[in-house]
């Protein structure tokens, strides 16, 4: 468990959030402190977020907001996460258990990055961003790369795309583990966005993988992208998998992944053209 040694505050405003923050470089911003509780750090003045009306989820014109201090079980029942953003619902559902997801929040899971992320990994394969208080908006495939810097998530905002369809898998030893291997695919139109997480290093998307599928790919050349998918990205080892079983895992949920995908891009072409 960490330890406050100074201040307890719960900020008024992201700006009073924002000046507590970088008086010490030691300070922390407190999400559902899920993660952080595992952990003995000494922490001067924790920043609480919770008065700031951060735990919305709303409709935009181009697609939906979703506050920093929103939790992973509202990934789950939030009526707004339709069509393709189920994957998000779908991703968290593993994680520990309702209690669990019912604290942990989307601010800690997007800027703690971990490598096991099921979350970061389907945030990754949809049309993300993030939006720092101090760094403003950043692509969420970008945001995946930088390094630690001081700042705070506001929220992310996904940007819906009508034709968009989108599939999420991930293998775990036993329930309520970190997954083995996570990947993440979402299809608009010809455009591909595969993303794999837990190898067992941070998600990331595999952009000349995708860049070689097409719209309707044979089942030849499925096969030969779940191949390249395995060349593109590094896979490593760890107490849970071997760098060679997460490849063949990560080839085998590829298929299911895009035969899901293209078989509900299928169906969502009947709905709108009934002949
Ligand atoms: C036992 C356990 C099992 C888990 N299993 C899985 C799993 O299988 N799959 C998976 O994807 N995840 C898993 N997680 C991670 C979990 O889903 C959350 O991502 C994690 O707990 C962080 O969320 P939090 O709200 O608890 O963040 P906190 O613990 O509050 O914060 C984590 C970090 O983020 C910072 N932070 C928090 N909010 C913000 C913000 N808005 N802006 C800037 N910085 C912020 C904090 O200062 C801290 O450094 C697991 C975690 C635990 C503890």
């Amino acid at each position: 468990m960490f330890t406050i040694t100074q201040n307890y505050v719960k900020a008024e405003s992201l700006s009073q959030a924002y000046d507590e923050l970088m008086r010490n470089r030691n300070n922390r911003i407190l999400g559902g402190g899920m993660w952080m509780r595992q952990g003995r750090k000494r922490i001067p003045t924790l920043v609480d977020l919770s008065a700031l009306g951060l735990d919305t989820i709303t409709q935009t014109g181009q697609g939906i907001d979703i506050g920093c201090m929103a939790t992973l079980r509202d990934m789950e029942t939030s009526p707004l996460l339709t069509g393709s953003l189920q994957i998000l619902s779908k991703s968290v559902s593993d994680i520990v258990g309702v209690q669990f997801r019912n604290t942990a929040t989307v601010g800690g899971s997007v800027y703690g990055r971990f490598g096991f992320s099921d979350f970061l990994t389907a945030l990754l394969a949809l049309d993300c961003t993030v939006h720092l208080y101090h760094g403003g908006k950043v692509p969420m495939r970008d945001f995946v790369n930088l390094p630690y810097s001081k700042d705070i998530v506001e929220k992310i905002s996904l940007t819906i795309h009508d034709s968009c369809v989108a599939s999420y898998q991930s293998l775990r030893r036993s329930a309520t583990d970190f997954p083995v291997i996570a990947l993440a695919v979402a299809k608009t139109g010809d455009r591909w966005a595969i993303s794999v997480g837990a190898r067992p290093h941070r998600a990331a998307l595999a952009v000349q993988t995708a860049a070689s599928l097409g719209a309707v790919p044979s089942a030849l050349e499925l096969e030969a992208a779940a191949e390249s998918l395995c060349q593109e990205l590094t896979f490593g080892e760890n107490m849970r998998a071997s760098a060679d079983y997460r490849r063949d895992i990560t080839k085998v949920l590829f298929r299911r992944a895009a035969e899901e995908l293209l078989s509900a891009e299928q169906q969502l072409g009947m709905e709108r053209s009934p002949s």
